[in-house]
């Protein structure tokens, strides 16, 4: 089959590789769409360290092939979208009502027996997050897969697995935006345009989008935001003030991963306000709060990863409301591509051409 492989660091391309069959606990699944996600890019220039060489892919939708011994709920021919954290339902965080921090198994490249299934010249390569799903087929773990109804696009639904879950979720899940709120968000992408869009299902009365680039903006629009500033011209917190009587937003999210960038998120919040930092920094950077002004302004300052979901739960949540036409996939997927064609919608990514990149088989 073929696959985006990493083989160094920034090197990638689409190659021949080999699958061995699904083992217990694990199924295959024929891929039917992949979204190209930030994350992917961080595998290939090593922000995310990972052992290479590398297949990458953790945002995807497709059909089961094959099922491994001991599998139970998942049949051949079920529809599923892939969660990039196995939920195991049994450990110490599952227990906690926190399943996206599973702890059944670090991501290290193997299965969660740690043995690899994509195999090119007899040789092991590792997947990411137990997936590696920008490849036809891939092996994966049953506790990874979320079941959906069959008559939902799978190139829509493979959006959920990652961008619109954690966008939508840190709005409704990490925040909980309130009707009748205002809110800031930093970064249009495609979380940041989740985030938007869970802002609106929420009720917020508000929703202020901050980007570089006018045509984000004009997404941004159609996707929710009330308000546009481009602070290449505007200075963001300035902005959001002046569009709450001087406030200061009531939740403001920062959905790029730059420390300049989430201490202005942090400056657009009113006193008492959230921040939400959704954006994935360098394990190098840090942000200076100022340390007087942190306890006197009394701001939740918060972290989301994955949208604190619980994928069984969300994912078929997030498909209902697209299906009644609530929330907006559709105008997610900006550009379709091939497999052959992966290197071409990493680079498209990297030039921010897509609010979402998707690959089709
Ligand atoms: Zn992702
Ligand atoms: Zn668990």
């Amino acid at each position: 089959m073929k696959a985006l492989v990493v083989q160094s660091l920034d090197k990638y391309s689409v190659e021949e590789v080999t699958l061995d069959p699904p083992q217990a606990g694990e199924v295959k699944i024929k891929m039917a769409a992949t979204g190209v996600c930030h994350s992917d890019l961080s595998v290939i220039n090593g922000t995310l360290p990972l052992p290479l060489p590398l297949v990458v892919g953790h945002e995807g939708a497709g059909v089961v092939e094959e099922v491994g011994p001991g599998v139970i709920g998942i049949e051949k021919g079920d529809h599923v979208v892939l969660s990039f954290v196995p939920v195991c339902g049994e450990c110490f965080h599952c227990n906690q009502k926190e399943p996206q921090f599973c702890r059944v198994g670090a991501p290290n490249g193997r299965m969660l027996d740690g043995t690899a299934r994509v195999k090119q010249d007899g040789n092991d390569l590792g997947v990411m997050q137990f997936l590696g799903c920008m490849a036809e087929y891939a092996v994966v773990p049953a506790i990874s897969c979320v079941k959906i109804a069959k008559d939902i696009p799978l190139d829509k639904a493979a959006l959920v697995g990652c961008g619109v879950m954690t966008g939508v979720g840190a709005a409704i899940n990490t925040a909980g935006v309130t009707p009748g709120s205002t809110v800031a968000v930093y970064g249009c992408g495609g979380v940041g345009l989740s985030i938007i869009q869970g802002a609106r299902l929420a009720g917020a009365d508000r929703i202020i989008a901050l980007d570089l680039a006018d045509n984000k903006l004009e997404m941004a629009r159609s996707f929710g935001a009330t308000d546009v500033v481009n602070t290449s011209k505007d200075n963001g917190p300035m902005a959001c003030k002046e569009l709450t009587d001087g406030h200061g937003v009531d939740y403001a999210f920062e959905a790029v991963g730059i420390p300049q960038l989430m201490l202005e998120t942090n400056a657009s919040a009113r006193r008492g306000g959230n921040v939400i930092i959704v954006g994935v920094g360098k394990l190098t950077d840090q942000v200076p709060f100022n340390a007087l002004m942190l306890s006197m302004e009394g701001k939740r300052v918060m972290g989301s990863f994955y949208g604190d979901t619980n994928p069984q739960h969300d994912f078929p949540m997030l498909l209902s409301l697209y299906q009644r036409g609530k929330l907006n996939l559709d105008d997610m997927v900006t550009n379709t591509y091939s497999i052959s064609e992966a290197p071409q919608a990493i680079e498209d990514m990297i030039k921010g051409v897509n609010a979402r990149g998707v690959i089709l088989y």
